[in-house]
């Protein structure tokens, strides 16, 4: 359960006290504040703050001193040309406050992006939950054959009952280890910074995770994409759900242009004005090595 009844409780408060404000507000993104929407078997993303729109952008791209909007329609246009033409700081405009309950694997990859400010709950200070990932069986899968970043079928019968329970045992047992270890029932008690080095990497941890639309916008290009891993793609699934509800013209376009979109090599670019005079390219006349063609084969479709 991602939320206990004291956190639902707790978060029902705080959407129960709305305020007037003369600040930008994102009727879509109000939506959100605060709910934590449920990702993996314990995990969730949830909106604690967020700052500008859609008319924020274009406010900024025009230094304006009201609203800065025009019309509805040149708002959409302008973000659309801005998205195009990677005029990116406009986008570094809007800010979002996410809380974030993860497993420490998932954790390790979102940290690799720097470009947010991140406070995470101290395993110095507190003691962690029982609470580990353990991949529902469509997701137990094999090492794929094929990409050695990659998994391939999932595993069934007697294996998957096997995996899974190696899982659920290693894991409690390290968490049974760790509880005796800090216990200070007649003993003097580990430190919890130092015993928290026996859990395992797929241990729930929770952290605070603030970042600006235009670097929001790279981790989901990143991470929503195919190629990255099933636990991390999930989280940047539910954040696009939400980007698209707080900055619609924004998500859209970055929708067209970069998840959508394709960027080809200037050789990439030439075999396909050679294809369009009639012109019959192959790999072998491409002047592309064979990935490189096979990947701009999968870009045409
Ligand atoms: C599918 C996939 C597989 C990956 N595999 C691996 C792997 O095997 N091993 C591994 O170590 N990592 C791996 N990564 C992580 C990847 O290399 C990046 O570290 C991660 O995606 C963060 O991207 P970023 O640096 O662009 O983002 P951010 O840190 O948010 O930075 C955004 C941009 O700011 C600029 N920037 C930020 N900090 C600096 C800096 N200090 N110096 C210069 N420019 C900076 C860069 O232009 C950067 O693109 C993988 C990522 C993906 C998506």
């Amino acid at each position: 359960m991602p939320l206990t009844p004291d956190q639902q409780a707790e978060v029902d408060a705080q959407r129960a006290q709305a305020q007037p404000t003369l600040r930008a507000v994102s009727p879509g993104m109000e939506k959100h504040l605060y709910t934590a929407i449920p990702v993996l078997d314990h995990g969730f993303v949830r909106v604690i703050d967020y700052m500008g729109d859609d008319a924020a952008i274009c406010q900024a791209a025009r230094v304006s001193y009201g609203k800065g909007t025009k019309s509805v329609q040149n708002d959409e246009g302008l973000i659309r040309y801005l998205m195009r033409h990677w005029h990116s700081t406009p986008f570094e405009m809007c800010e979002v406050k996410l809380h974030v309950k993860l497993p420490v694997f998932v954790a390790r990859q979102w940290i690799r992006h720097r470009t947010a400010n991140v406070n995470e709950y101290s395993a110095r200070y507190s003691i962690l939950d029982r609470e580990f990932y353990i991949p529902a069986p469509e997701h137990l899968a094999a090492q794929s054959v094929v990409n050695n970043q990659g998994r391939g079928a999932a595993l069934e019968g007697e294996e998957a009952a096997r995996v899974l329970e190696i899982l659920k045992t290693d894991a409690n047992r390290a968490y049974d280890h760790y509880e005796a270890m800090i216990s200070q029932e007649g003993q003097l008690g580990l430190a919890r910074e130092l015993a928290r080095m026996n859990l395992p990497a797929n241990i729930y941890t929770q952290w605070y995770w603030k970042v600006d639309l235009h670097n929001l916008l790279h981790f989901l290009r990143l991470r929503a994409d195919a190629h990255a891993q099933y636990e991390i793609r999930v989280y940047a699934d539910a954040i696009c759900n939400v980007v698209a509800d707080w900055v619609p013209f924004a998500y859209k376009a970055f929708e067209d242009y970069r998840m959508g979109g394709a960027t080809i090599s200037a050789t990439a670019l030439d075999c396909v004005r050679r294809m369009l005079k009639g012109e019959e390219v192959t790999q072998e006349n491409s002047g592309m090595s064979k990935g490189e063609w096979r990947e701009f084969m999968d870009t045409l479709g």
